[in-house]
C-alpha cells in the first residue's frame, strides 16, 4: 500500500462515539452525510454508510473519526478506535472490505478508506466540515426509513438491470435467428447454384458430343456430296468439250457461245466442288502431308507466273525472291495456302499492289501476303477462318467462303499457322508461319514398341490409331470401354496406352485412377487423345487433340512417353 503525503493536516471532518446500538444507526447516517459532503456518488455513499454499520454493530463503545486528505488521490479516512474495549476481529471488517478501498485492522483501530473524486480540494472540505457541523444527526427510525429508501432504490435498480439484460437477452436470441435464418437461406442458395452449376457442366458435356457428332456428320456429308456432285459436273465438262471441238460437228456461231458459257459455268462448279471436298479431307485429316526438301524460290516463281493473269489493270503483283532457306515441306500443299491467299488478295484489290514476301525467324519461316485493297470489317475479321463465312456487301465476289478455313487446316496440317491483319480500306496481310522441317523428316526413326493398347468407343477413332501405329506397335490392343480397357491393360501390360476420355460406360479418367491404383499397371504411360480441348488431365502422360492427330505426332508423343 501507497500512502500519499497528505497536503493538508487531516483535520477531522466529524467525530463521533457509539455509545449504544441506537448510535449504529447514527454512524450510518452520519458516514453517508460525510461522504456526500465530500463529493462522493450515491453508490459510494451507500458503500461507506453499509461498511461503516456493519463494523459499528460490532464496536460499540468505540470512537469514529472522519477525515479526508487531499492530495495527488483524495480518499476520505476513517478510523474506529476502540479505546479500552479493544476489537476481537470484528466480523464486519470481511464485508466492509469488499465496499471500501482499504481496511487495515489492528488490535484497537480499523481504519477504512475509499477514494474521493479527483477534483475534490481543501474549499470542498471547509465546506463539508461546515455542512456536516450544521446538520443534526436524526433518529434510528429516521435512518431506517432512509435505508428502507436506499434498499428499495437498490432493488429498483437490479430489477431494471435484470429488465435490461431480459431484453438485451431477446434482442441477441432474435439476432441469432436472424443470423441462423440468413445462413439457411445462403447454404440453400449455394447448394442451388452447385446444382445449376453441375447441370450446366453436364449439358455442356452434352453440348460438345453433339457438336463434335455434327461437325462429323458434316465432314461426311460434305466429302458425300462433293463427290456426288464431280461425277456430274466433269461429265458436262467432257461433253461441251467434244460438242465444241472442232472435229464435231459445226455449231452455229450462237451455239459455240453459248456452249463456252456452259463450259465456263461448269469448271466454276467444279472448282467449287474441289474446294469442299479439301476441305472435308483436310478435316477429316485423310490429307497426309508428303514431306521432301522445297526449292521456296521455284514456288515463288511458279505463283508469280500463273496469278499475274488475275491482277487487275492497276495491280501489281510484287513477289520477292525468297531468303535461301533449307525448306523441307510438302510443296504441294504449301503452294496451295499460297494460291488461296494471292488469290483472295488480287481478287479483293482493285488499285495499288499484292505483294508476297518471306522471312525466316526464330528458325521458322513466315510468309506474307499483303494488298492494298479492300480490308476486312474489324466485325468480320474473327469469322472469315470460318467456313462458309464471306463479308457481306462490296465484298461478295463469287467463291464459296471455303477458302481461308481449308489454309488454315493445311498450315495447321505443315505444323504451322495462318494469321491475319486488316484495315478497312487500307488492305490486309495475311501471315503463314511453317516449321522449316517437319519434328521427324522420314519414317527411319520412328519409335518402336511391342503393344499399344487403344481405349474409344468409336470404332472410326480407334482404326486412325491403328493406322497411324503401324509400324510403331507391333501390336495393337483396342477396347471400347473402361472396364474391358483395364482387363487388357492387366493381361497385356502395353508400353503405352492412347485413351478416349468420354465414353458411355464411363470416363476415361476412372481408368487412369484405376490403374494408379494397381501397381502392376501404375507405370504404363496414358496418352489422352480427346475432341474436346481439356487442358491438362490429372494423371495424364499427355494430352492430344483428336482433330491434330497425324502419325507424325502419335509416333513423337510415344518416344516421349517412354523415354
Ligand atoms: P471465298 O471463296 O469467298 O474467297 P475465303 O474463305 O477465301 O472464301 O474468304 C472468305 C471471305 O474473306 C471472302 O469472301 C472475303 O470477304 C474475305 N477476304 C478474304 N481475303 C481477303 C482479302 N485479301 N481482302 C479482303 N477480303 C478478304
Amino acid at each position: 500500500m501507497t500512502e500519499d503525503p497528505p497536503t493538508s493536516p487531516p483535520e477531522p471532518l466529524l467525530r463521533m462515539t457509539l455509545h449504544g446500538d441506537q448510535d449504529v444507526f447514527v454512524l450510518r447516517q452520519r458516514g453517508r452525510e460525510v461522504a456526500a459532503a465530500v463529493g462522493m456518488e450515491h453508490q459510494d455513499q451507500v458503500r461507506v454508510a453499509t461498511a461503516l454499520s456493519e463494523i459499528g454493530r460490532h464496536a460499540i463503545g468505540a470512537t469514529v473519526m472522519f477525515t479526508a486528505e487531499v492530495s495527488a488521490r483524495p480518499r476520505l479516512v476513517i478510523v474506529v478506535e476502540a479505546g479500552g474495549i479493544g476489537f476481537s476481529p470484528p466480523e464486519g471488517t470481511v464485508a466492509a472490505g469488499r465496499l471500501m478501498d482499504e481496511v487495515h485492522v489492528e488490535r484497537d483501530r480499523i481504519s477504512l478508506a475509499r477514494r474521493l473524486p479527483a477534483q475534490v480540494g481543501p474549499e470542498r472540505l471547509a465546506e463539508a466540515r461546515h455542512t456536516l457541523a450544521q446538520s443534526q444527526p436524526t433518529t434510528a427510525l429516521d435512518e431506517l426509513s432512509v435505508q428502507n429508501r436506499q434498499l428499495v432504490t437498490a432493488l429498483e435498480e437490479v430489477q431494471a438491470h435484470r429488465d435490461e439484460l431480459l431484453t438485451l437477452n431477446a434482442e441477441l436470441e432474435e439476432t441469432n435467428r436472424g443470423v441462423m435464418a440468413l445462413y439457411t437461406q445462403l447454404s440453400e442458395e449455394l447448394e442451388q447454384t452447385n446444382q445449376g452449376v453441375v447441370a450446366l457442366y453436364a449439358e455442356l458435356d452434352e453440348r460438345s458430343a453433339q457438336l463434335r457428332e455434327a461437325n462429323e456428320a458434316k465432314s461426311r456429308f460434305l466429302a458425300n456430296v462433293s463427290h456426288e456432285l464431280r461425277a456430274p459436273v466433269t461429265a458436262i465438262i467432257g461433253l461441251t468439250r467434244l460438242l465444241l471441238d472442232p472435229r464435231s460437228e459445226p455449231l452455229t456461231a450462237d451455239q459455240t457461245h453459248q456452249l463456252g458459257l456452259v463450259q465456263g459455268s461448269a469448271a466454276d462448279l467444279l472448282a467449287r466442288v474441289n474446294d469442299l471436298l479439301d476441305l472435308a479431307k483436310a478435316e477429316s485429316n485423310r490429307i497426309d502431308a508428303a514431306w521432301a526438301p522445297v526449292d521456296l524460290g521455284a514456288v515463288f516463281g511458279q505463283l508469280r507466273g500463273t496469278l499475274r493473269p488475275l491482277a487487275k489493270p492497276g495491280v501489281e503483283l510484287e513477289i520477292a525472291e525468297p531468303p535461301p532457306v533449307d525448306l523441307v515441306t510438302d510443296e504441294v500443299l504449301l503452294t496451295q495456302i499460297l494460291r488461296n491467299l494471292l488469290t483472295n488478295a488480287l481478287k479483293f484489290t482493285d488499285a495499288g499492289s499484292v505483294g508476297m514476301g518471306a522471312l525466316v525467324l526464330d528458325g521458322r519461316l513466315h510468309i506474307a501476303v499483303a494488298d492494298t485493297g479492300i480490308g476486312i470489317p474489324f466485325a468480320e475479321q474473327r469469322r472469315v477462318f470460318e467456313e462458309f463465312h464471306q463479308v457481306r456487301g462490296a465484298h461478295q465476289a463469287g467463291g464459296t467462303g471455303l477458302g481461308l478455313p481449308y489454309a488454315r487446316r493445311l498450315a495447321t496440317l505443315l505444323g504451322g499457322g495462318l494469321s491475319m491483319v486488316s484495315e478497312p480500306g487500307e488492305g490486309s496481310t495475311f501471315t503463314l508461319d511453317l516449321p522449316l522441317r517437319p519434328l521427324s523428316q522420314d519414317d527411319t526413326d520412328l519409335p518402336h514398341v511391342p503393344a499399344v493398347l487403344v481405349v474409344d468407343d468409336e470404332a472410326a477413332a480407334r482404326l486412325v490409331l491403328r493406322e497411324h501405329l503401324t509400324g510403331i506397335a507391333e501390336h495393337v490392343h483396342e477396347a471400347a470401354d473402361v472396364r474391358s480397357a483395364y482387363a487388357i491393360a492387366t493381361r497385356e501390360r502395353p508400353s503405352v496406352i492412347f485413351l478416349d476420355l468420354r465414353m458411355p460406360g464411363g470416363d476415361g479418367g476412372e481408368l487412369i485412377a484405376a490403374m494408379a491404383a494397381a501397381p502392376e499397371v501404375a507405370g504404363i504411360p496414358v496418352v489422352v487423345v480427346t475432341a474436346v480441348d481439356v487442358g491438362h488431365v490429372p494423371g495424364a502422360a499427355a494430352v492430344l487433340a483428336k482433330s491434330a492427330l497425324t502419325r507424325r505426332i502419335v509416333a513423337d508423343v510415344v518416344t516421349l512417353v517412354t523415354a
